[in-house]
Parts: structure tokens; sequence; C-alpha cells
């Protein structure tokens, strides 16, 4: 029997601000609780988005991680992985993630780990990619340190001004919502933005602040 689905299920709750206990892959008490919460409160579009808590002045340069490493994390840089929107379709995310953590491990790449700290999949599922106390590999040497890389699946073919629904799904819609809520709960994100912003590049297929404004 394996625990990859009750782990998916862990991570999935942790991402949206729960507290689900280790991921284990075990359906425990603390598993139990974290799924009843997020149930009760209103099932898939679970976490309402609340306003960071304000940080006092003597600190407002920092935002400090859990684990070891700690830096500055201001900005949510979104990108997409520019795969088809049948790309690996019927497969776990693990997998799709597993393949992507190849494309940066390999050359010409040549990463010590996949680049993004976190993974959306075409239903909305996610997966963590990068520790999320590691500096990241998704916008160039100056803008990875200070942001965090979000990458949803899909987006081939798209330009930097198409709209999000004509290359992405209602539910990665959610997801990513909820995830920047979630994350602006636990760092001061000041800015989400979107790759074409800082290269000459379509990622991630739309433009980051329309859509953040809900066009
Ligand atoms: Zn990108």
């Amino acid at each position: 029997m394996t625990r990859e689905p009750i782990r998916s299920i862990q991570t999935g709750l942790n991402a949206l601000g729960y507290q689900p206990g280790p991921i284990d892959g075990l359906f425990g008490g603390r598993t139990r609780a974290a799924a009843e919460g997020w149930l009760a409160a209103g099932g898939k579009a679970a976490l309402a988005p609340a306003p960071p808590p304000p940080a006092p002045p003597e600190i407002s340069s920092a935002v400090i991680y859990q684990g070891a490493a700690r830096y500055p994390v201001d900005e949510i840089i979104v990108h997409c992985a520019a795969t088809r929107a049948d790309w690996m379709a019927g497969l776990p995310i693990a997998e799709k993630v597993a393949e992507i953590r190849r494309w940066h491990m390999s050359a010409p790449l040549n990463w010590k780990d996949i680049g993004y700290h976190w993974i959306i999949d075409r239903d909305g599922k996610v997966l963590p990619g990068r520790a999320e106390n590691v500096i990241g590999a998704h916008a160039g040497a100056v803008k990875n340190r200070g942001t965090l890389g979000v990458c949803l699946l899909g987006g081939h073919g798209s330009s930097e001004s198409d709209a999000f629904l004509q290359h992405f799904t209602p539910q990665q819609d959610i997801t990513l919502r909820q995830m920047i809520a979630a994350i602006g709960l636990r760092t001061r994100i000041r800015k989400v933005s979107g790759h074409n912003e800082y290269a000459a590049k379509a990622c991630p297929g739309f433009n980051v602040s329309t859509w953040l404004k809900g066009a």
C-alpha cells in the first residue's frame, strides 16, 4: 500500500496553510483534523485570503523562514512549464515534477535541483520542488534571490498577453491564488510577478498583474 496519495493530500493541506503534521503518508489525527478544517472552510476554495500581518518596523526588510537558511523573500515569480495541455496526462504529479527535475539537473542546465519552489498541475494539485529556504533557479541570478518560483504545468505556445484561461485551467487559477495567499500569510510578499517581466519570454503565458486584478 503506497503512502503517496496521503502524502500528496498532506502536501496540499500544508500548501494551503493547514497543519497536517509530518508529511508521512499516514492518515493520522493531525492529518484528519487538517482535512476537516479544510472541508469546513469550503472544500476546494478552502483558504480565505487574509492580509499579511503587519511586521514590526525593525525587521521590515527580513522575512524569516522555517529551516536553516534564512534570507529575505518578498516576491513570487510565476512561471509555466511550456508543456502541452495533455503532457504526461494521467500520470501522478510526482512523475511530472521528477521529469522537470531531470531537465533542470541534466545538460545544458546541470542545476543542483529543480529550479522552482512549487509546481501546480493541470488539476490544481500542488507539489513542492526546491525547498522554500533554498534560493531557486528560475529568473536569473539577480531575481532568483529573494523570490519564490511557482510553475504552472501547461502554457505551450502561449504569449505574454494571452488570458490565463487560454492556456491554464480554472483549478490552476484557484490553486495559484490560494498559494499566493498562503505564502503571504507566512512572508511579507510585496509583489507577484511573471517571468516575462524580467526576461524576453512569454512565460508564464499571461500578464500576471492583469490576472491578479481578476481579469
Ligand atoms: Zn519562466
